[in-house]
């Protein structure tokens, strides 16, 4: 097995990967850094969790140190070019643990805060720049940002950018940068636009794919539930009060879902936090934080607010609403079992999510086992009648009239409005 010390990188690099108690190079790794060393463009097909954040940012680092160039105002010498907020912050973490004592200079910018502290940065020049796609554009509009002086490009989590249709910025930024320069490109998935864009956007690259296209980690063991609508915040509750769950990520689709999740968690006593795109930069940092300090074992996600974040040892998954799209099913459980532990997903479906967990079965080729031990199975709500009862009486969830067992009944006095979706 190949260690660290035979991918040629400089010693001091080698120290901060130990001292972040990395033994050997993921795959990604292995295959990647040494192209990178050499400057070769590359396209990477992985998925967050696999140590592809380390298979870029060391080789930089190597090669930033080794060619020392100061870095004039509004200039950089690498962009990172990165979906969320979140991801930049932690690319910027790994970028200074790895590179401690280098004297290099790394920055962020990404909105949803004050530009002036990140004008400021930019004002005397960086080695590397993190950049989410809106406010780069943004800055750049404002003249704070030049590209003179790029020599590497990093476009990382492109299938997202995609989905979360920042793709048209992307474009912008990338039509400013000089031509010659390395160019990395990392994605998930390879969707028609992502290859047209790899085409146009590398030369001769590597190529380098550690998971296959939209599969699921190996290592996850994947249940689903069948549980009526009504009955999904028992469930959870049911699961969660097993302690041995340690730090577990919930998925809901919209916003107000995840916020309605940590209401009733915080109802009966189990602490958790929800982080979506109405949370205040702030309270996105605390939640995380919270979370890897074992201050809460909850956090409540939307998908694009979750998407590429980095927390250690998740070890559940839970989906309290199945996505629509079989790509986020792949994302979401790809937060667990990270760089080779071994984690759980737990989906609840309920009877207006069957197709969606169809399509994320054909997508991953796998028929996913239903868990029937639970005390919410299946049913529809008229037939678990006592717990939905006992719920009402302890006050754990507002009354209502039970619904009639007809999906397409068309009995609009029974039904609920349809909640916008909004994530
Ligand atoms: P990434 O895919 O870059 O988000 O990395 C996923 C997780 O794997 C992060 O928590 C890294 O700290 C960790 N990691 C990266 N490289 C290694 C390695 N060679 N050995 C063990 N863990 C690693």
């Amino acid at each position: 097995m190949t260690d660290f010390s035979s991918l040629k990188l400089l010693p001091q690099i080698l120290e901060a990967v130990t001292k972040k108690g990395y033994t050997t190079p993921t795959p990604i790794q292995e295959q990647s850094i040494p192209h990178l060393l050499e400057k070769r463009d590359l396209l990477g097909i992985a998925q967050t969790g696999t140590g592809k954040t380390a298979a870029f940012t060391l080789p930089i680092i190597h090669h930033l140190f080794s060619n020392k160039v100061k870095a004039k105002p509004a200039r950089m010498r690498v962009l990172i070019l990165t979906p969320t907020r979140e991801l930049a912050s932690q690319i910027e973490q790994n970028i200074k643990e790895y590179s401690k004592g280098m004297g290099l200079k790394s920055t962020v910018i990404f909105g949803g805060v004050g530009q002036r502290p990140q004008v400021q940065a930019m004002s005397k020049g960086v080695d590397i720049l993190i950049a989410t796609p809106g406010r780069l554009l943004d800055l750049m509009g404002q003249g704070h940002i030049k590209y003179e002086q790029l020599e590497v490009f990093v476009l990382d989590e492109a299938d997202r950018m995609l989905d979360m249709g920042f793709f048209n910025d992307v474009k912008k930024v990338i039509a400013k940068l000089p031509k010659e320069r390395q160019t990395l490109l990392f994605s998930a998935t390879m969707p028609k636009d992502i290859s047209t864009l790899a085409q146009k956007l590398l030369k001769n690259p590597v190529r380098v794919e550690v998971t296959p296209e939209a599969s699921t980690v190996d290592k996850i063991e994947q249940i689903v539930m069948m549980v009526d609508k009504t009955n999904k915040p028992l469930l959870l509750e049911s699961i969660l009060k097993d302690k041995g769950i340690k730090t577990v990520l919930v998925f809901t689709r919209t916003k107000h879902g995840a916020n309605r999740v940590v209401k009733h968690l915080d109802k009966v006593s189990i602490p958790s936090a929800a982080i979506h795109g109405n949370k205040s930069q702030g309270a996105r940092e605390r939640a995380l934080d919270d979370l890897k300090k074992g201050k809460i074992r909850v956090l409540v996600a939307t998908d694009i607010a979750a998407r590429g974040i980095d927390i250690d040892n998740v070890t559940h998954i839970i989906n309290y609403n199945l996505p629509e799209d079989p790509k986020n099913y792949v994302h979401r459980i790809g937060r667990t079992a990270r760089a080779g532990r071994e984690g759980i997903a737990i989906s609840f479906c309920a009877g207006d999510e069957r197709t969606y967990l169809k399509g994320i079965e054909k997508t991953i080729k796998l028929s996913i086992t239903v868990d029937k031990n639970h005390e919410y199975h299946g049913a529809p709500a008229q037939e678990v009648k006592k717990p939905f009862a006992n719920s009402v009486a302890r006050g754990r969830i507002p009354k209502r009239s039970p619904k009639k067992n007809t999906a397409k009944d068309g009995n609009k006095g029974s039904r609920r409005p349809r909640k916008k979706t909004n994530t």
